[in-house]
């Protein structure tokens, strides 16, 4: 395309993502200008999805202490707490049996923390934003950092009105270009703009970030089944001394339940597959109990940053700053990252209230959030689960029956300190590599009651993409695909896609050989392909602003 004009504006403080990090980010910022009698800046946030909340997803039970940091009086002030946790439980479970354990390990202790749809408090943080003078634009979906130099300057929104053959179409609308003194990156996990920063500044944490894929389900249950205040997390035995995923389940309010497994992306297997995995688990006697006569209500994906403190990138740059999942933040010993996106938030403010008032927006001031992390009970709690991934990473039994009790001993030292590994894709053998009967994927019924195919699921994402448009899922070499992927590992994005993207079909040019065709406008946006692609050629890039899910309630 010929070279376009752009629209351009400027703000103080830039935030992408609208996630419960930027929004506390945002909000406090206010807070603190006013408290200390600062001029107030000009804020905008920037959110891909159609409206705030759209592409919220988690579990979630959440830690209340950051939100009491923020808003002290967050309940009166109408917190939307499904329900605060007054039975927490850890549950192991075979294929016919479902066993209480006696005691709850410390990390899934959780009576106390409040069972929210996340999708809903962003809506709240969001109202809160914009009644203390913050402009939000959701449909805004950053596609390019704009770097000066050595300075992040602002960032440049997709374009929209493009065919899918590169053009521009009657309705094309360049992207415009939002200047920022300071942007502000909370995009959540594995971020596309967060990805172009820690490469081009190299901001990489000692540890590559490892991930894990959460699917996730709501159901209306029947009142009998339905019980609130339960907040369960538990493991498949003896499928979880092979690979460290598990499960939890939360009760909402309007006989709703929040139902999630989460498996982890550092598979040997080229099979393995998140969808299957949460279908398979709902084949448990005590699933299909649970859920008998009910109702599926929504589903969808994300993946979740695992690596904690030593994958964790250096946190600013002259003009930038991460929050929240996009610098890793997450603590997944205990599955809990809503409180750690909002706790960076506050400290990311604080320091930019700082930079305001010395006029220096360069990694000097800014480097200042380091500091404030550093001290804070967040790298407290990061610190006691420093060595959580990699003893997984050694083995799961080796993290459970030794490293992590001897972690909860030793404050997160364990037997060894640090524990290295690689990243989670590096993982990935050949089918070649593989024994005989791990290179078929495990069959798993779908009955159409309880458990469903991909496409069927994908319905209750309430996903849409304009089809008209380049692909955002960009392949770098469908040949390797067709031609070298398919050997080796069998085409694996067929597997781990949870929504059906991804499928090798019949390539006439090339008689006997398939070709790899992406339904993009499935996408639900988890970023596993981005992930665990063995050969990383796959690249996720935001799709036209406003497009993906619709998580509603999630
Ligand atoms: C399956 C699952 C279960 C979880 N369970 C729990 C739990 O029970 N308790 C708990 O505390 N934590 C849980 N977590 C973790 C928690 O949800 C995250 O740590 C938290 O949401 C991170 O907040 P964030 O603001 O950093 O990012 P997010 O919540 O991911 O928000 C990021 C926002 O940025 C937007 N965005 C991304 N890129 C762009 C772009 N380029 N331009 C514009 N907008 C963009 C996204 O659309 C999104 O709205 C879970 C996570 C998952 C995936
Ligand atoms: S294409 Fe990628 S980001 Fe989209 S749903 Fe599939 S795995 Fe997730």
């Amino acid at each position: 395309m010929a070279p376009v004009e752009r629209e351009s504006m400027e703000v103080d403080v830039l935030f992408v993502g609208a996630g419960p990090a930027t929004l506390a980010s945002a909000l406090h910022l206010m807070n603190t200008v006013k408290a200390r009698g600062v001029e107030p800046p000009t804020v905008l946030v920037i959110e891909k999805g159609a409206s705030v909340g759209d592409h919220m997803l988690s579990g979630a039970v959440m830690n209340p202490r950051a939100i009491a940091e923020l808003v002290p009086d967050f309940a009166q002030q109408g917190f939307p707490t499904e329900y605060v946790c007054d039975d927490a439980s850890f549950w192991m479970y075979t294929r016919k049996l479902a066993v209480r354990s006696p005691f709850t390990p410390p990390n899934f202790q959780k009576k106390g923390y409040h069972v929210v749809s996340l999708s809903n408090v962003a809506k709240w943080l969001a109202e809160k934003c914009e009644a203390a003078g913050i402009e939000i634009y959701p449909g805004f979906a950053g596609d390019k950092l704009l770097i000066d130099g050595n300075r992040v300057v602002g960032v440049r929104i997709g374009d929209m009105g493009v065919g899918r053959d590169g053009k521009p179409k009657s309705n094309y609308q360049p992207g415009m270009d939002i200047f920022a003194k300071v942007t502000v990156l909370g995009e959540g996990v594995r971020g596309s703009l967060s990805k172009q920063l820690i490469d081009r500044f190299d901001l990489h944490g000692m540890n590559p970030q490892v991930y894990e894929t959460g699917i996730k389900e709501i159901w209306r249950v029947k009142p009998e089944n339905h019980k609130p205040g339960r907040v369960i997390h538990g493991a498949l035995f003896p499928d979880f001394l092979k690979q460290f995923n598990g499960m939890w389940l939360y009760d909402m309010k309007d006989h709703l339940v929040s139902f999630g497994f989460v498996t982890m992306l550092d598979s040997k297997n080229p099979n393995n597959d998140p969808h299957r995995d949460a279908q398979g688990f709902k084949n448990t006697p005590f699933m299909r109990k649970l859920l008998d006569g009910g109702e599926l209500v929504r589903y969808g994906a994300k993946a979740i940053p695992m690596g904690g403190l030593y994958a964790q990138p250096k946190l600013y740059v002259d003009g930038a700053m991460l929050v929240g999942d996009s610098a890793g933040m997450c603590n997944a010993f205990k599955l809990a990252g809503i409180h750690m996106a909002i706790k960076t938030g506050i400290m990311a403010a604080e320091t930019i209230v700082d930079a305001i008032e010395a006029k220096d927006f360069s990694s000097v001031t800014l480097g200042g959030y380091a500091e404030r992390y550093r001290k804070s009970w967040a790298y407290e709690e990061h610190r006691e689960a420093r060595n959580f991934h990699g003893s997984v990473d050694v083995s799961p039994l080796f993290a459970m029956g030794l490293n992590i009790p001897l972690m909860m001993i030793t404050k997160g030292r364990g037997l060894i300190d640090p524990i290295r590994y690689e990243a989670g894709h590096k993982h990935m053998k050949k089918l070649s590599e593989l024994p005989e009967n791990d290179r078929t994927p495990p069959a798993v019924q779908f009955d159409g009651k309880i458990t469903f195919s991909k496409e069927h699921l994908v319905q209750f994402s309430g996903t849409q993409h304009e089809v008209d448009q380049p692909s955002h899922l960009v392949v770098a070499d469908t040949d390797l695909c067709r031609d070298v992927c398919s050997v080796e590992y069998g085409n694996p994005c067929e597997k781990f896609c949870p929504a059906a993207v991804y499928e090798m079909v019949p390539d006439n040019e090339n008689p006997g050989k398939k070709k790899l065709f992406i339904h993009h406008e499935n996408c639900v946006h988890c970023k596993t392909c981005d992930i665990a692609d063995p050969y990383q050629v796959i690249t996720w890039t935001p799709p036209e602003g406003g497009e993906g899910p619709d998580y509603t309630r999630m």
